[in-house]
């Protein structure tokens, strides 16, 4: 047995997969989905209008309701649905766009994901870990040059960039502190989205300071699931993967991000799917995701699968499953990245998206060797949207958004169950509205071009009266702090 054989042998825990069964069962009950799916009627506005009524109260629909409602098809009736999506995202997270990039550790794997650039069996990827001097010049040029506050940290499932390197790499992220213009630069919340891991293993990453743990499902479809991922390989294992936010629930990691990935099987049936897996969440561990994330199948190095699935979502049909999903699960945060393009992002942001990358650059090294032109042998799949943070914040502002750089959710205890219940009472909008716009104001301080600091300043202004506005009591205390900002003082938060 190889060294990396026996890594691989020791991974799966099977009690901690069986120990969240219902009677030997899963909650991903397939035949039962596409019953729902197939059954339901085209529903009357009256029906359609009562099932928004309890989205909009901020309450986890059942499958049922979204499966009438994604037999909508009247222009009106999905107009309204719309507005109703948009009063939702008002109500829970206000106008605050959240940013972040992804940080790409390393591309070798131990898989063979059909779609995936970096499968195990791609000869042609070019394959690299960083060095934690690597990773430090990286963290430097995101912290220092664009002005990140949060990354989410890309690993390869292999022995190299096994647990301990996942630690390591986040401290040596943590300690980087750069000069900026009037303060200082660092990063305040690292993401993870890396591959199923043991309890064990969860809750070393969350005493690493961790923020959210993200894994995507790719596809609840089992047949589907196992035909993408060869048998044998770790992630064939369906419901290892399947149960991996159980446990990191368990292991005390509250916050925790799902997705699919759009393209892989048919899209009425994934969208479902992360409801129900929302709903197991909620019901077995008390809380729903944190956030839902959109990736969509994108073309990659000797992959005809992401060039040519059956399944290849519309921009119309993709736009219909953010929609979905942001009634379905009215708290969650929902997330779409730099693999769409602009105009994309714009579409989706006015459904219900709240967060973003920018600046993004996802060949291993990219950031700090500044290579500007992608490169497919070095990078999982290829950009749709490769704007600077700097251009993603100046259009933001002109749409009316906030971009918040606020990471203090986790460190001030407002995540899980807690943030779930602020959530549901739109009572964190409020509160995080003071921590977007001292974050916001160091940002356009250290980082802006003087256009965007214009038209950035002018969103503030607006942010300011709003909160003196509704908060009069508590307006001086929140304008002190932001006299601090502007004179130097860097990561205050209330
Ligand atoms: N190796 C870990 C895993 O698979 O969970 C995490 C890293 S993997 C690089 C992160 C995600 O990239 C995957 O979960 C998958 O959804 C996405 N991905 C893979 N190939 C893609 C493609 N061709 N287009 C878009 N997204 C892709
Ligand atoms: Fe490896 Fe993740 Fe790519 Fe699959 S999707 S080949 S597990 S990096």
């Amino acid at each position: 047995m190889t060294a990396e054989t026996a890594w691989i042998s020791q991974r799966i825990k099977k009690d901690q997969i069986e120990r969240y069964l219902d009677r030997g069962s899963d909650f991903i009950p397939n035949a039962e989905i596409w019953q729902k799916i197939e059954n339901a009627k085209e529903p009357s506005p009256e029906q359609v209008r009562e099932i928004l009524g309890r989205s909009l109260e901020i309450q986890t629909l059942k499958p049922d309701d979204l499966a009438l409602l994604m037999r909508v098809n009247d222009p009106a009736l999905l107009r309204e649905m719309q507005k109703i999506a948009l009063q939702i995202k008002k109500k829970v997270y206000d106008n605050r766009i959240v940013t972040f990039a992804p940080l790409y550790m390393g591309n070798y794997c131990v898989n063979n994901c059909a779609y995936c650039g970096f499968r195990h069996d791609n000869l042609e990827a070019k394959r690299r870990v960083l060095s934690q001097d690597e990773i430090r010049k990286e963290t430097e040029t995101l912290t220092g040059k664009i002005g990140h506050k949060r990354i989410i940290a890309v690993y390869g499932e292999h022995p190299m960039t096994g647990i301990d390197y996942i630690l390591e790499s986040m401290k040596t992220i943590y300690d980087v502190r750069v000069p900026t213009r009037h303060g200082y630069g660092n990063i305040r919340r690292i993401n993870v989205n890396a591959a199923p891991m043991s309890v064990e293993e969860l809750t070393l990453l969350k005493d690493g300071g961790l923020g959210t743990y993200q894994v995507f499902q790719e596809t609840y479809h089992r047949e589907t699931y196992a035909h993408l991922h060869p048998k044998g390989t770790l992630k064939s294992d369906y419901r290892w993967r399947l149960y991996t936010m159980h446990r990191a629930l368990e292991a005390g990691i509250d916050d925790v991000g799902i997705g699919v990935l759009f393209g892989l099987y048919d899209w009425r049936f994934e969208v479902m799917a992360l409801l129900y897996h929302a709903i197991a969440l909620e019901s077995k561990m008390g809380i729903g995701p944190h956030t839902v994330s959109f990736p969509r199948l994108e073309p990659a190095l000797n992959s005809s699968c992401a060039s040519d699935s059956p399944y290849r979502v519309s921009d119309d049909d993709f736009k219909k499953a953010i929609l979905l999903i942001r009634l379905a699960i009215p708290y969650t945060g929902m997330i779409i990245t730099a693999r769409e393009t602009a105009q994309m992002r714009r579409n989706a942001i006015d459904l219900g998206i709240t967060q973003t990358d920018a600046s993004t650059k996802i060949g291993i090294g990219s950031y700090s060797e500044d290579i500007q032109v992608q490169q497919a042998e070095r990078q999982q799949f290829i950009l749709g949207d490769t704007r600077s943070l700097d251009e993603l914040v100046r259009d933001f502002a002109g749409m009316g958004y906030i971009t918040s750089f606020c990471t203090a959710g986790y460190r001030c205890g407002r995540t899980g169950k807690c943030i779930m219940e602020l959530l549901r009472s739109g009572r964190e909008g409020k509160f995080c509205k003071l921590n977007a716009v001292l974050t916001f104001q160091e940002w356009l301080d250290d980082f802006a071009t003087p256009e965007t600091r214009e038209l950035g300043l002018r969103v503030l202004e607006k942010e300011l009266e709003e909160i003196k506005r509704n908060n009069p009591q508590g307006f001086p205390v929140f304008y002190q702090f932001l006299e601090r900002v502007r004179k130097g003082e860097r990561d205050l938060f209330l």
